[in-house]
């Protein structure tokens, strides 16, 4: 392209909230042949809810009723049957030292419902898999099943819950106290209201869509079907290390990928791919490693950034 093409090309962008970070990425995005989301804050609000507490008793079953909340100011012993309130309070005082977006909605929701959240007196981030804190003399688990199995806790009384709670695209956690399994509890999260209209759009362009996230297959499922994503082309339960990997793998097949992500977990990811794209409200390192950044949080802006590169150097040929 000639430079004053490019530059048009980059200022109609600018006009639109899409930002090229140089004339070579503007000529490239028009060559990007599939469009990798990553889910949470990209496809979906990433403004967390807390959906469900369930609560099991001591054989592992979920309790119906919610039980009683037991041992009321005493001292919680594993072997008491917890009630949802006890649960709910566990968890988000583990979570409350986590700034995870699904730690926030736990602590929230357990606020919003009248419990006292407390600080715990130890925690550790366990990245990708969920938070192991000390609550009084107690160790407290929240996370995903392969938290409780690392640590010795069989997850499999909770898989006909975890997996109805999945289904419905949430995000189930599960809530050890003292070695055992004592709940789940679930986080929504809502989609973007324009999500779907941009993975059609690709689409139509002839750009194949995909999706990447830490999540577990069964939510990520649940989500790509909600925006139109074909279930083959999800990449789920990736780490946050793995995300750059996972990318190259994709290009290995010879793929122009356009990753589209908002996080820190992003940034090596964006730095990887052939266009980079930062979405929104995303990170400074997210917005630092990527090749576009897109103001909007909007996930048509994608379509609009191919689309201006496209136009650009089409009127030049
Ligand atoms: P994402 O890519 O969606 O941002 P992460 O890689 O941060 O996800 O986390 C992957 C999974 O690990 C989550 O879906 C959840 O099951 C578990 N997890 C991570 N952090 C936490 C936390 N603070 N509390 C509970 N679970 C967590
Ligand atoms: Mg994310």
């Amino acid at each position: 392209a000639t430079p004053a093409a490019t530059m048009v090309g980059t200022t109609i962008g600018a006009q639109n909230g899409v930002l090229f970070k140089g004339g070579d990425i503007l000529e490239r995005a028009k060559d990007v042949d599939t469009v990798v989301f990553d889910k949470t804050g990209t496809l979906t609000e990433g403004a967390m809810e807390l959906t469900d507490v369930v609560v099991f008793d001591g054989d592992g079953q979920p309790v119906t009723d919610g039980g009683d909340t037991a041992a009321d100011g005493g001292q919680l012993t594993a072997h008491d049957q917890l009630s949802k309130e006890d649960v709910l309070r566990l968890a988000a005082t583990a979570e409350s030292g986590s700034e995870h977006p699904l730690a926030r909605a736990i602590v929230d929701g357990a606020e919003e419902r009248g419990i006292d959240v407390t600080d715990p007196d130890d925690f550790e981030n366990v990245p990708g898999h969920g938070i192991r804190a000390t609550v009084g003399e107690s160790e407290v688990l929240v996370g995903n099943r392969k938290l409780l199995r690392d640590n010795g806790i069989d997850p499999e009384p909770a898989a006909e819950t975890m997996e109805r709670l999945e289904n419905e695209g949430k995000t189930a956690m599960l809530v050890a106290y003292e070695g055992e399994l004592v709940g789940v509890v679930a986080d929504a999260d809502t989609v973007k209201e324009s999500a779907k209209d941009a993975v059609s759009q690709l689409k139509a362009r002839g750009v194949d869509v995909m999706m990447i996230t830490g999540d577990n297959e069964r939510t990520a499922r649940a989500v790509a079907e909600q925006v139109g994503i074909d279930p083959d082309n999800v990449r789920a339960e990736v780490l946050p290390e793995d995300k750059s990997d996972a990318v190259e793998a994709i290009q290995d097949e010879g793929r122009k990928a356009m990753m589209v992500g908002d996080g820190v977990n992003d940034a090596p990811a964006l730095a990887v791919s052939y266009v980079g794209t930062a979405i929104g409200s995303g990170t400074d390192v997210a917005i630092e490693a990527a090749d576009v950044t897109l103001m909007r949080d909007d996930p048509l802006d994608v379509v609009k950034a191919i689309r201006i590169s496209d136009a650009t150097l089409q009127k030049i040929k």
